[in-house]
């Protein structure tokens, strides 16, 4: 049986709705752009959203209308996707790299804060901070609001892996969607994310004037209320207010979004039962641990992170992956922290031990795969193989080595 990472969940109303978007003659951002972003903002709980055609467009907007400045420092996640940081150095600014926390890998505040200290203590602006909520868990966001408020730090979330999220202090509290942490969120529609368009992403906030900033700059800073003021239809006159960037969503791409965002709870449900029958059919491993859902938090099971205990296996985690990889199933691994790339190394002097826990967790995380639709039987299979990998290869100890 080959069972992919990933499989996107697309049904007969997107494929119609895309057909129906290539035969209206409007194929770039419009009326389809302008629905998705209507029900994103209403599906998350957030006033304006702005689509574009990443998530990494998304973030590099986010820093642009915070004013980010050449040469100030912005904390981000070392245990995170390329993205996160990148959008920093689009600005000449620093990356100031965080350590994990060893059970949910997401930023560690204590870690946050040393970093913080020591970056102003060299004399460095640290004005914001971009918090990761792995595989769509949210993070310690108590410690988050502190450290902000303490330093006087904007936060923005990359919610890559949030749709939906949802995260309240105390059990007795209302919900709080992902977003409401922060100035801006940022939302990706990759294929392989809760909810696709193929390439796709959303910024999100509940300030109009970061939206407005964020729509000028996602269209080459075009002011489209200049059209508005100017001209009678609106059609033809523009102005230019910055160089903006090429970062707009066409409505090809909205088509299917518009549909997805429709099925978001309902792809939720199936990730949510994907995730409790791994934990159901895995408890009795010894030798790795399950992924757990922190109390007060929805949880988004964008991924499936299991840790091996190597010190009881006689493989390594590549070794794992090779086996799971010879009997047809696809897993991955989220992620080679960013302090251990030859870019962040060369440029910034990291070295793995910098950064202990994240770099510990990095040898021993296989993602399984997790997506809607996924069967009882593609499920039994793949637990199936984790028990025979993990018994052939179970280090023996003591009297009884064989
Ligand atoms: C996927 C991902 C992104 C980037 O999303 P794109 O839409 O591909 O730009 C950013 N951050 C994290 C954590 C991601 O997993």
């Amino acid at each position: 049986m080959q069972i992919p990472f990933h499989k996107p969940y697309i049904t007969e109303a997107e494929i119609q709705e895309v057909v129906e978007t290539l035969r209206s003659g409007w194929l770039t951002t419009g009326a389809k752009t302008k629905a998705f972003e209507q029900a994103f903002s209403d599906y998350i709980g957030l006033d304006h959203a702005v689509a574009v055609n990443s998530c990494t467009a998304a973030l590099h907007l986010a820093l642009e209308t915070l004013g980010l400045q050449e040469g100030q420092g912005v904390l981000v996640p070392t245990m995170t996707f390329a993205a996160t940081a990148e959008v920093v150095r689009y600005f000449k600014a620093i990356p100031i790299l965080v350590d994990c926390t060893g059970d949910d890998f997401n930023m560690d505040i204590d870690d946050a804060q040393r970093k913080i200290e020591s970056a102003q203590a060299r004399g460095l602006e640290v004005p914001v901070i971009m918090a990761m909520h792995y595989g769509g868990q949210i993070g310690d966001v108590g410690g988050l609001l502190r450290l902000a408020k303490q330093y006087g730090a904007r936060i923005i979330e990359d919610a890559a892996h949030c749709c939906p999220g949802k995260y309240r202090h105390r059990e007795t509290d209302p919900w709080l969607s992902v977003g409401s942490f922060s100035d801006v969120s940022c939302y990706s529609f990759y294929a392989n994310k809760c909810i696709t368009t193929g390439e796709g992403g959303m910024a999100c906030t509940n300030d109009a004037r970061h939206a407005e900033r964020m729509r000028i700059m996602a269209l080459h800073g075009i002011s489209r209320d200049a059209w508005k003021r100017f001209t009678a239809d609106g059609s033809w006159y523009y102005e230019i207010l910055a160089p903006g960037f090429k970062y707009n969503l066409s409505d090809i791409a909205s088509a299917i979004g518009i549909h997805q965002v429709r099925k978001a709870d309902f792809l939720h449900a199936e990730r949510v039962r994907v995730a409790k029958t791994y934990g159901r059919l895995l408890a009795d491993i010894e030798e790795l641990d399950t992924p757990f859902e922190r109390p007060n938090r929805i949880h988004s099971w964008h991924l499936y992170p299991i840790r091996l205990k190597l010190d009881r296996l006689r493989i390594d985690r590549a070794g794992f992956m090779t086996e799971l990889k010879s009997r047809g199933i696809g897993a991955s691994v989220h992620w080679l922290p960013l302090h251990m790339h030859p870019y962040y190394r060369e440029t910034f002097g990291y070295k793995p031990e910098d950064f202990p826990v994240a770099a510990a967790s990095y040898d021993s995380l296989v993602s399984l795969p997790i997506f809607p639709a996924m069967d009882e039987a593609q499920l039994s299979a793949i637990s199936a193989a984790i028990h025979e990998i993990i018994a052939h290869n179970l280090k023996t100890t003591g009297l009884i080595n064989v």
